[in-house]
Protein backbone atom coordinates (compact mmCIF):
# COMPACT_ATOMS: atom_id res chain seq x y z
CA UNK A 1 0.00 0.00 0.00
CA UNK A 2 1.10 3.55 -0.89
CA UNK A 3 0.63 6.11 1.07
CA UNK A 4 1.34 8.77 -2.08
CA UNK A 5 -1.40 10.97 -2.99
CA UNK A 6 -4.06 9.89 -6.14
CA UNK A 7 -2.52 11.41 -9.16
CA UNK A 8 -5.96 13.29 -10.82
CA UNK A 9 -5.10 13.77 -14.34
CA UNK A 10 -2.19 12.31 -16.77
CA UNK A 11 0.34 13.99 -17.08
CA UNK A 12 1.73 15.43 -20.88
CA UNK A 13 4.27 14.15 -23.16
CA UNK A 14 6.66 16.27 -23.15
CA UNK A 15 10.04 15.12 -25.31
CA UNK A 16 7.75 16.92 -28.82
CA UNK A 17 8.70 20.48 -27.32
CA UNK A 18 12.61 19.28 -26.85
CA UNK A 19 13.42 21.16 -29.87
CA UNK A 20 13.28 25.11 -29.79
CA UNK A 21 15.39 28.39 -29.15
CA UNK A 22 17.18 26.01 -26.47
CA UNK A 23 16.05 22.27 -25.49
CA UNK A 24 12.47 22.90 -23.80
CA UNK A 25 12.33 26.70 -24.40
CA UNK A 26 10.25 28.04 -27.22
CA UNK A 27 10.43 32.25 -27.90
CA UNK A 28 7.58 33.13 -30.28
CA UNK A 29 8.32 36.84 -31.34
CA UNK A 30 5.42 39.40 -32.65
CA UNK A 31 7.72 41.46 -33.99
CA UNK A 32 5.72 44.38 -32.68
CA UNK A 33 6.95 46.57 -29.84
CA UNK A 34 6.29 44.98 -25.91
CA UNK A 35 7.37 43.50 -23.30
CA UNK A 36 9.04 39.77 -23.04
CA UNK A 37 6.79 37.45 -21.08
CA UNK A 38 7.54 34.33 -19.69
CA UNK A 39 5.82 31.18 -18.69
CA UNK A 40 7.62 28.44 -17.18
CA UNK A 41 6.68 24.99 -15.65
CA UNK A 42 8.21 22.00 -13.99
CA UNK A 43 10.55 23.99 -11.95
CA UNK A 44 10.25 21.32 -9.39
CA UNK A 45 10.12 18.42 -11.28
CA UNK A 46 6.91 16.56 -9.83
CA UNK A 47 4.66 19.96 -9.67
CA UNK A 48 2.81 19.22 -13.52
CA UNK A 49 -0.47 21.75 -13.16
CA UNK A 50 1.79 24.30 -14.94
CA UNK A 51 3.30 21.70 -17.45
CA UNK A 52 -0.35 21.03 -18.48
CA UNK A 53 -0.75 25.20 -19.28
CA UNK A 54 2.65 25.01 -20.96
CA UNK A 55 2.19 22.12 -22.90
CA UNK A 56 -1.49 23.53 -23.82
CA UNK A 57 -0.07 26.97 -25.19
CA UNK A 58 2.50 25.60 -27.27
CA UNK A 59 -0.01 22.87 -28.50
CA UNK A 60 -2.36 25.89 -29.57
CA UNK A 61 0.40 27.53 -30.99
CA UNK A 62 -0.54 30.72 -28.63
CA UNK A 63 1.80 33.54 -30.95
CA UNK A 64 1.61 36.85 -28.88
CA UNK A 65 0.31 40.46 -30.74
CA UNK A 66 2.86 42.55 -29.37
CA UNK A 67 6.24 41.58 -27.87
CA UNK A 68 7.59 38.15 -27.28
CA UNK A 69 6.63 35.15 -25.36
CA UNK A 70 8.64 32.34 -24.08
CA UNK A 71 7.17 29.33 -22.75
CA UNK A 72 9.82 26.94 -21.13
CA UNK A 73 9.68 23.81 -18.82
CA UNK A 74 12.56 24.21 -16.46
CA UNK A 75 13.87 21.07 -14.88
CA UNK A 76 12.75 18.84 -17.74
CA UNK A 77 15.56 15.85 -16.68
CA UNK A 78 13.80 15.55 -13.35
CA UNK A 79 10.50 15.35 -14.91
CA UNK A 80 11.58 12.45 -16.90
CA UNK A 81 12.90 11.36 -14.20
CA UNK A 82 9.09 10.33 -12.54
CA UNK A 83 8.12 7.04 -10.91
CA UNK A 84 4.28 6.63 -10.01
CA UNK A 85 5.74 4.62 -6.82
CA UNK A 86 8.29 7.74 -5.13
CA UNK A 87 6.75 10.53 -6.58
CA UNK A 88 7.99 13.05 -4.72
CA UNK A 89 11.73 12.70 -5.60
CA UNK A 90 11.20 13.50 -8.93
CA UNK A 91 10.96 17.42 -8.05
CA UNK A 92 14.68 17.28 -8.66
CA UNK A 93 17.70 15.49 -9.67
CA UNK A 94 20.65 16.60 -7.77
CA UNK A 95 19.08 20.06 -6.02
CA UNK A 96 16.66 22.34 -5.77
CA UNK A 97 16.88 24.38 -9.08
CA UNK A 98 14.52 27.00 -7.48
CA UNK A 99 17.54 27.71 -4.69
CA UNK A 100 20.95 28.31 -7.28
CA UNK A 101 20.41 31.70 -8.64
CA UNK A 102 22.10 33.17 -6.41
CA UNK A 103 25.32 31.57 -7.63
CA UNK A 104 25.18 30.93 -11.00
CA UNK A 105 29.18 32.26 -11.24
CA UNK A 106 30.26 29.18 -9.58
CA UNK A 107 31.02 25.88 -11.65
CA UNK A 108 27.95 24.13 -12.28
CA UNK A 109 28.58 20.98 -10.43
CA UNK A 110 24.89 19.56 -10.90
CA UNK A 111 21.86 19.13 -13.44
CA UNK A 112 19.90 22.14 -11.76
CA UNK A 113 22.80 24.14 -12.23
CA UNK A 114 23.63 23.33 -15.75
CA UNK A 115 20.11 23.77 -16.66
CA UNK A 116 19.88 27.24 -15.00
CA UNK A 117 22.56 28.21 -16.96
CA UNK A 118 20.45 27.32 -20.48
CA UNK A 119 17.62 29.00 -18.97
CA UNK A 120 19.10 32.08 -17.68
CA UNK A 121 19.58 34.08 -20.94
CA UNK A 122 15.76 33.70 -21.61
CA UNK A 123 15.13 34.45 -17.87
CA UNK A 124 17.30 37.61 -17.92
CA UNK A 125 15.59 38.85 -21.45
CA UNK A 126 11.98 38.43 -20.06
CA UNK A 127 10.31 41.61 -18.13
CA UNK A 128 7.66 39.13 -16.85
CA UNK A 129 7.81 35.86 -15.39
CA UNK A 130 4.75 34.00 -14.26
CA UNK A 131 6.76 30.36 -12.73
CA UNK A 132 4.18 27.45 -12.22
CA UNK A 133 4.60 25.41 -8.94
CA UNK A 134 2.67 23.35 -6.76
CA UNK A 135 2.55 22.05 -3.27
CA UNK A 136 3.77 18.75 -1.72
CA UNK A 137 0.58 18.98 1.04
CA UNK A 138 -2.68 19.98 -0.25
CA UNK A 139 -3.61 23.40 0.66
CA UNK A 140 -5.25 26.25 -1.05
CA UNK A 141 -3.57 27.93 -3.47
CA UNK A 142 -1.11 31.08 -3.23
CA UNK A 143 0.49 33.97 -4.59
CA UNK A 144 4.53 34.08 -3.96
CA UNK A 145 4.93 37.92 -4.87
CA UNK A 146 8.52 38.42 -3.55
CA UNK A 147 8.90 40.78 -0.80
CA UNK A 148 8.83 44.35 -3.05
CA UNK A 149 5.40 46.36 -3.58
CA UNK A 150 5.78 45.52 -7.11
CA UNK A 151 5.23 41.87 -6.99
CA UNK A 152 2.32 42.25 -4.60
CA UNK A 153 0.61 44.85 -7.27
CA UNK A 154 0.93 42.31 -10.11
CA UNK A 155 -0.48 39.89 -8.15
CA UNK A 156 -3.48 42.48 -7.34
CA UNK A 157 -3.51 42.82 -11.21
CA UNK A 158 -3.71 38.99 -11.50
CA UNK A 159 -6.75 38.84 -9.71
CA UNK A 160 -6.38 35.70 -7.80
CA UNK A 161 -5.99 33.72 -5.80
CA UNK A 162 -7.39 35.20 -2.61
CA UNK A 163 -3.89 34.47 -0.76
CA UNK A 164 -0.93 37.21 -2.00
CA UNK A 165 2.45 36.03 0.18
CA UNK A 166 5.01 39.06 0.45
CA UNK A 167 8.30 37.04 1.32
CA UNK A 168 11.48 36.76 0.86
CA UNK A 169 12.46 33.45 -0.13
CA UNK A 170 14.60 30.85 1.43
CA UNK A 171 17.69 31.20 3.27
CA UNK A 172 18.99 27.89 1.20
CA UNK A 173 19.24 29.96 -1.75
CA UNK A 174 18.11 32.14 -4.30
CA UNK A 175 14.95 31.47 -6.51
CA UNK A 176 14.18 32.45 -10.05
CA UNK A 177 11.46 34.90 -9.01
CA UNK A 178 14.28 37.19 -7.39
CA UNK A 179 16.71 36.85 -10.13
CA UNK A 180 18.04 40.07 -11.04
CA UNK A 181 15.82 42.81 -12.09
CA UNK A 182 12.68 40.78 -10.58
CA UNK A 183 14.20 41.53 -7.04
CA UNK A 184 15.37 44.95 -7.66
CA UNK A 185 12.98 47.96 -6.51
CA UNK A 186 14.63 49.77 -9.29
CA UNK A 187 13.92 48.31 -12.40
CA UNK A 188 10.03 47.73 -13.89
CA UNK A 189 10.82 43.82 -13.95
CA UNK A 190 8.39 42.01 -12.42
CA UNK A 191 7.70 38.10 -11.77
CA UNK A 192 4.78 35.76 -9.67
CA UNK A 193 5.00 32.54 -8.40
CA UNK A 194 1.84 30.79 -8.43
CA UNK A 195 1.48 27.81 -5.75
CA UNK A 196 -1.47 26.07 -7.48
CA UNK A 197 -2.55 23.32 -5.11
CA UNK A 198 -2.00 19.76 -4.49
CA UNK A 199 0.69 18.63 -7.10
CA UNK A 200 -1.30 15.94 -8.67
CA UNK A 201 -4.98 17.38 -7.72
CA UNK A 202 -7.32 17.85 -11.39
CA UNK A 203 -8.19 21.37 -9.42
CA UNK A 204 -4.47 22.48 -9.28
CA UNK A 205 -4.82 22.13 -13.19
CA UNK A 206 -7.89 24.54 -13.13
CA UNK A 207 -5.56 26.92 -10.92
CA UNK A 208 -2.41 26.99 -13.27
CA UNK A 209 -4.62 27.61 -16.29
CA UNK A 210 -6.61 30.78 -14.06
CA UNK A 211 -4.02 32.29 -13.31
CA UNK A 212 -1.91 32.04 -16.69
CA UNK A 213 -4.30 33.53 -18.33
CA UNK A 214 -5.00 36.32 -16.03
CA UNK A 215 -1.23 36.83 -16.25
CA UNK A 216 -0.75 36.69 -19.91
CA UNK A 217 -3.98 39.04 -20.40
CA UNK A 218 -2.50 41.68 -17.75
CA UNK A 219 0.92 41.28 -19.75
CA UNK A 220 -1.11 42.66 -22.36
CA UNK A 221 0.86 40.69 -25.19
CA UNK A 222 -1.97 38.63 -25.69
CA UNK A 223 -6.17 39.63 -26.27
CA UNK A 224 -7.92 37.31 -23.28
CA UNK A 225 -10.06 35.81 -26.30
CA UNK A 226 -6.84 34.63 -27.63
CA UNK A 227 -6.76 31.85 -24.90
CA UNK A 228 -8.79 28.75 -24.45
CA UNK A 229 -12.52 30.31 -23.02
CA UNK A 230 -13.20 28.04 -19.74
CA UNK A 231 -9.34 28.94 -18.54
CA UNK A 232 -10.14 32.10 -16.18
CA UNK A 233 -12.48 31.00 -13.29
CA UNK A 234 -14.73 33.62 -11.02
CA UNK A 235 -12.56 36.24 -9.34
CA UNK A 236 -12.37 35.80 -5.15
CA UNK A 237 -14.11 38.56 -3.56
CA UNK A 238 -11.41 39.80 -2.33
CA UNK A 239 -7.55 39.31 -2.23
CA UNK A 240 -5.64 39.75 1.31
CA UNK A 241 -2.06 40.33 1.33
CA UNK A 242 0.09 38.00 4.00
CA UNK A 243 3.68 39.25 5.04
CA UNK A 244 6.25 36.73 6.15
CA UNK A 245 7.80 37.75 8.90
CA UNK A 246 9.21 33.87 9.86
CA UNK A 247 10.58 30.86 8.39
CA UNK A 248 10.30 28.21 10.97
CA UNK A 249 12.79 25.62 9.90
CA UNK A 250 12.81 21.83 11.88
CA UNK A 251 15.94 21.38 13.63
CA UNK A 252 16.29 17.54 13.34
CA UNK A 253 13.58 16.56 10.86
CA UNK A 254 11.61 15.20 14.03
CA UNK A 255 8.72 17.15 13.84
CA UNK A 256 4.96 16.82 14.57
CA UNK A 257 2.09 19.24 13.85
CA UNK A 258 -0.63 19.80 16.79
CA UNK A 259 -3.18 19.27 14.52
CA UNK A 260 -3.99 19.20 10.83
CA UNK A 261 -3.76 22.47 9.15
CA UNK A 262 -5.18 23.31 6.00
CA UNK A 263 -3.18 26.33 5.15
CA UNK A 264 -3.95 30.18 5.52
CA UNK A 265 -5.30 29.99 8.81
CA UNK A 266 -5.63 32.63 10.89
CA UNK A 267 -4.45 31.74 14.63
CA UNK A 268 -5.83 34.48 16.78
CA UNK A 269 -4.12 34.26 19.90
CA UNK A 270 -0.44 34.74 20.67
CA UNK A 271 1.61 31.38 21.69
CA UNK A 272 -0.73 28.80 20.18
CA UNK A 273 0.88 25.54 19.83
CA UNK A 274 1.42 24.66 16.17
CA UNK A 275 3.41 21.72 17.14
CA UNK A 276 6.65 19.95 18.41
CA UNK A 277 10.03 20.10 16.69
CA UNK A 278 12.21 17.26 18.49
CA UNK A 279 9.67 17.76 21.82
CA UNK A 280 10.14 21.40 21.76
CA UNK A 281 6.82 23.34 21.48
CA UNK A 282 6.66 25.93 18.12
CA UNK A 283 4.54 28.73 18.92
CA UNK A 284 2.65 31.60 17.25
CA UNK A 285 4.90 34.63 17.99
CA UNK A 286 1.37 36.67 18.14
CA UNK A 287 -1.88 37.58 17.53
CA UNK A 288 -3.82 36.90 14.37
CA UNK A 289 -0.99 34.81 13.20
CA UNK A 290 -1.38 33.54 9.33
CA UNK A 291 -0.13 29.85 8.29
CA UNK A 292 1.65 29.94 5.43
CA UNK A 293 1.98 26.40 3.68
CA UNK A 294 2.40 24.41 6.74
CA UNK A 295 3.49 20.85 6.18
CA UNK A 296 1.86 17.83 7.28
CA UNK A 297 3.07 15.39 9.10
CA UNK A 298 5.65 13.76 6.53
CA UNK A 299 9.33 12.59 6.87
CA UNK A 300 11.19 16.03 6.90
CA UNK A 301 15.01 16.54 6.48
CA UNK A 302 16.74 18.45 9.12
CA UNK A 303 16.67 22.81 7.86
CA UNK A 304 13.61 21.67 6.10
CA UNK A 305 10.83 24.78 6.43
CA UNK A 306 7.68 23.33 8.04
CA UNK A 307 5.59 26.44 8.28
CA UNK A 308 5.93 29.88 7.05
CA UNK A 309 4.42 32.54 9.93
CA UNK A 310 2.65 36.00 8.57
CA UNK A 311 0.83 38.91 9.32
CA UNK A 312 -1.93 40.41 7.30
CA UNK A 313 -1.09 43.46 6.06
ZN1 LIG B 1 7.73 24.23 -6.47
Amino acid sequence: MSDNPPIEYAFPELRKWEKGAAPYIHVRESGKPGPTVMVTALTHGNEVSGAIVVDTLLERGLAPRTGTLILSFGNIDAYHSFDPRTPFKSRMVDEDFNRVWGRLDQPATTSEMKRALVLRPFVERADLLLDLHSMHDDGVPLMLSGPLDKGAELAKQVGTPVDIIRDAGHAAGMRMRDYGGFGDPKSPKNSLLIETGQHWRASSVVVAKDVAARFLAASGIVEPGDLPADWKQKSPPQQRVVEVTHAIATKTGNFTAARKFEGQEVIAKAGTVLGHDDGEPVTTPYDNCVLVMPSSTRPLRAGVTIVRLGRLV
